[in-house]
């Protein structure tokens, strides 16, 4: 029998060669998105199957099994922030899940999910919920099997949840989301009754493609983005991908009238491209080496967008460079600036959405998918119980479906369970954001960052990581505090 220290390096170059198919998979995606000839498309399925394939072997492979077993005592004696036992955290959990999904059941879902997102397009561009329908129904009880394969979990929501946010559960969440939810809605129903009466600036004109590629480059290096270590192209919507801790690509879109999408698009995701640069070398050429949970990665995109770029500080500090760079809106000084990227109005899109109303979106989905997987609420019933929560939460009933129920691509594409990550995000960007010191020197703010969250990569559940950083427990209220004195001091309440 071999010691533990040599069984951890075999599960080390196990996981490696993992990641090594894992990111090259990432990287045909990449290009697919950014540069691929269309009618490439059928050669880059077949291309990223084969290789997505060879990396799913890897962990569900019998050896896999058996260094996860073995290994248990060694990982469990181990502390909590040793790369070895957090090595085995990760295989243990990948294992059982991908090991115990019978592989019948991972082809019907695939083809079904294939499906689903085909006529979830065309159900979009008709606005016709009807067709996609029976769609959902069955991605539903794709996704309830799912979670009786997957482990014991005793509501099916915990399963899925688990996919994107291991270490929290559905009754966490709800948890979190009733501590926010009545002091959101009411403030966003006092800030839509003043909205009418206070004007915010608004940018009018015209704002040259070339030059907000250069002003978003600018802030991208200013925020400590290496782009010796990765780059920033243009892509239908926008997102990052890490093909390696030295390889971490952000895309974006430009829209001649709205230069701050463009600049809060790459604020973004250079947040979750910074993530990923400055994670420790212990973990690199390893699936550790990516950002914790999808929640905590987001709270680093959204730190950087919101709570850097829509904050008066950033402003004073570039205002000078963005009139420089675009004469249209001279006539905005910086204060006025600020408030022109605070704009509030409560609209039917999520992912167009404001720093205020977005986690209201967030949690009527949440609240949706609770309903659909407890039977409470039937597919056929949704747009109805849509437009109810919407009502309730915004105060305001989408016009059709595409503006509803159809807007988003996540459950045709079965990634149920995944929205609430992006409000739980939200609250722990604000949490990070208090902790660590008030400077406007962006390097200051990286190298805290760096040492409390992103060096430690994977090693730790969102729960674990924030309480390190921050001393406290993850909360609502830190959000909520910070929203109310915010919108409260732009809309004069
Ligand atoms: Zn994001």
């Amino acid at each position: 029998m071999k010691d533990a220290s040599s069984r951890f390096r075999e599960l080390r170059e196990r996981l490696t060669h993992f990641h090594s198919l894992n990111t090259a998979a990432g990287l045909l995606e990449w290009d697919m998105e950014v540069n691929m000839p269309r009618a490439a498309s059928e050669a880059r399925a077949l291309q990223f199957s084969a290789v997505t394939k060879a990396a799913h072997e890897v962990i569900v492979a019998e050896e896999t099994g058996h260094l996860v077993e073995e290994l248990a005592p060694a990982a469990a004696a181990a502390p909590a922030d040793d790369a070895m036992a957090a090595a085995w955290r990760w295989t243990e959990r990948e294992y059982r899940r991908r090991r115990n999904q019978p592989v019948s059941f991972v082809e019907e879902l695939a083809a079904h999910t294939a499906r689903a997102q085909e006529v979830w397009v065309e159900a979009r561009s008709r606005k016709d919920y009807s067709l996609f329908r029976p769609e959902l129904e069955k991605m539903v009880e794709l996704k309830r099997r799912q979670a009786g394969f997957v482990g014991d979990f005793a509501d099916p929501y915990d399963a899925w949840l688990e996919e994107f946010e291991p270490g929290m559960t559905t009754s966490s969440i709800e948890k979190l989301f009733a501590g926010l939810k009545p002091g959101l809605v009411d403030l966003v129903s006092r800030v839509s009754e003043r909205a009418g009466s206070v004007r915010l600036p608004e940018l009018k004109g015209s704002f040259p493609v070339d030059r907000q590629r250069v002003f978003g480059e600018e802030v991208a290096r200013a925020m400590g983005f290496d782009f010796e270590r990765g780059r920033l192209d243009v892509s239908a919507h926008p997102f990052s991908a890490t093909i390696a801790r030295d390889d971490v690509r952000l895309t974006t879109r430009y829209r001649e009238d709205l230069p701050l999408s463009s600049l809060f698009g790459i604020m973004h995701e250079a947040g979750h491209g910074l993530y990923e640069q400055n994670v420790s070398d212990e973990l690199t050429h390893t699936p550790l080496c990516h950002g914790s949970t999808m929640a905590v990665h987001e709270s680093q995109s959204r730190l950087w967008e919101n709570l850097v770029g829509r904050g008066r500080g950033f402003w004073k500090r570039f205002a000078p460079r963005f009139h420089e760079m675009f004469p249209a809106a001279a006539g905005l000084d910086a204060e006025a600036l600020y408030r022109a990227a605070n704009k509030v109005e409560r609209s039917h899109i999520r992912v167009e959405a404001d720093e205020l109303t977005y986690s209201l979106h967030v949690m009527l989905r949440f609240d949706l998918e609770r309903a659909l997987v407890s039977g409470k609420v039937k597919a056929g019933d949704l747009p109805d119980a849509w437009a109810a929560k919407s009502k309730e939460y915004l105060g305001i009933v989408p016009p059709d479906a595409a503006a509803g129920v159809l807007q988003d691509v996540h459950w045709s594409a079965g990634l149920l369970g995944y929205f609430p990550t992006y409000a739980v995000g939200n609250m722990i960007s604000v949490q990070l954001f208090e902790a660590a010191p008030k400077t406007e020197d962006y390097s200051v703010l990286l190298g805290w960052l760096r040492e409390n969250v992103h060096r430690h990569g994977r090693k730790f559940h969102a729960e674990e990581l924030v309480r390190r950083a921050t001393g406290k427990p993850i909360s609502p209220e830190p959000y909520l505090r910070y929203l109310k004195t915010k919108f409260g001091e732009l809309y004069g309440l």
